[in-house]
């Protein structure tokens, strides 16, 4: 086995299902894309990828890592999101995006690459200088990851692997030693499918294989700390964090090999779809017990509040006018409150009109009123 093999298999040890390495060369055509992306505003509100320090980090790794040489990329896998499917219970349930069925990657992946970073100083007995990266710093984690010969841009925007399909989070370990690189991957194997496209709520996915985050569920579920366009309320459907749909129709997921998912993401049904008129009843310190150690944590309370409230609109049953009017009365976040009056407005029941013109005339936060209103002229 050579040193290189030895890298890796201890990085299967640790957990990861795939590594690869890459010299640490500029990424000039995959920088150029970002930019290009960043330039059309496709970014939305995430303005902390388009600052000045992360754009020149981004293609010149040396101001991460003075010294570079080496970007280890690997991948944990999660659960495959086509898996699983809503228990048949009878309750109205949301839908969580498969990464986030367990504990948050951030804190699973950093430890373990520096563990690796640990090995690999032992085995070199030389000094070595290394930065671990998971999405938490200006990377291109789906370059190193295709450039270390790991898989290629499906059209969905993923880094798809032929045997474990694109279920897994990557995570890079810059490194000051020089390793032997892997070949880049460079086949095309999406062909002619166009499922993702097709299958998009919004139709966000570029022909350049990024997306336009401004459409884009995921972003708005996530990232957006305000309230969702009313154009685009319709299409979450029941997605209240994340959306799985370009990946759970990709073929390359649907024939994925089964992989050892890591006991940090063990799920029950309530966490991949939870209930979401309790969801509506959680208080601070309800949401922070139940989802401090996972991804939802970035969402806060009153955004996956503001999520659960446009999903029981769309889901249209009249079971849930109770909760929301109480929600409309009762719940401190204003966003939350307007967001459950929206959700009333999509409900056909003798009691939601009369509870949206109290809100109207009477709710002390002005975009509640208006989107009281905003449901009354619909209705
Ligand atoms: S995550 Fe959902 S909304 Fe975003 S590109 Fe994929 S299918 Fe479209
Ligand atoms: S659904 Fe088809 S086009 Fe989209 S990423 Fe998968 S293989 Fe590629």
């Amino acid at each position: 086995m050579s040193f290189e093999d030895d890298v890796k298999a201890e990085a299967f040890h640790l957990g990861f299902s795939l590594c690869g390495i890459a010299a640490a060369q500029p990424q000039a055509q995959h920088a150029a894309v970002y930019e290009d992306w960043l330039t059309a505003g496709y970014h939305a509100q995430m303005d902390y990828l388009a600052a000045e320090n992360a754009r020149e980090r981004r293609t010149d790794l040396s101001l991460t890592l003075p010294g570079v040489r080496t970007v280890l990329t690997v991948a944990l896998p999660y659960p495959n999101p086509t898996c699983t499917s809503a228990p048949p219970d009878g309750h109205l349930r949301g839908h969580i995006a498969a990464y986030a069925w367990g504990q948050d990657y951030h804190q699973l992946i950093p430890p373990r690459l520096n563990q690796l970073a640990a090995f690999l100083q032992t085995r070199l007995g030389l000094p070595l200088a290394h930065r671990a990266y998971t999405d938490t710093g200006p990377i291109l984690e789906r370059a190193w990851g295709q450039q270390a010969g790991l898989g290629w841009f499906g059209k969905n925007s993923c880094l798809i692997h032929p045997r474990s399909g694109s279920a897994f989070l990557l995570g890079e370990l810059l490194l000051s030693a020089e390793l032997t690189p892997d070949p880049p991957w460079k086949a095309d194997r999406c062909g002619s499918c166009t499922r993702c496209l097709d299958a998009c709520p919004t139709g966000c996915i570029s022909p350049n294989r990024t997306l336009d985050a401004r459409r884009c569920l995921s972003y708005w579920t996530i990232e957006h700390k305000g309230a969702i366009p009313v154009q685009l309320r319709p299409s979450l459907g029941n997605w209240v964090f994340g959306c799985d749909i370009c990946q759970q129709v990709c073929p390359w997921n649907q024939h994925a090999a089964p992989s050892t998912v890591d006991a940090a993401f063990d799920f029950t049904p309530e966490e991949a779809f939870p209930d979401l008129l309790d969801a509506l009843h959680l208080s601070s310190v309800d949401f922070n017990r139940r989802f401090r150690r996972t991804p939802l944590s970035r969402a806060k309370r009153r955004g996956f509040l503001r999520n659960a409230a446009v999903a029981l609109g769309n889901l249209g049953d009249p079971a849930a006018v109770p909760i929301l009017i109480q929600t409309l009365e009762r719940e401190p976040e204003p966003l939350v409150r307007g967001h459950a009056a929206w959700a009333l407005g999509q409900l056909h029941h003798p009691h939601v009109r009369p509870a949206l013109e109290r809100a109207q005339s009477a709710d002390p936060d002005p975009s509640v009123r208006r989107e009281a209103a905003g449901a009354l002229a619909a209705f």
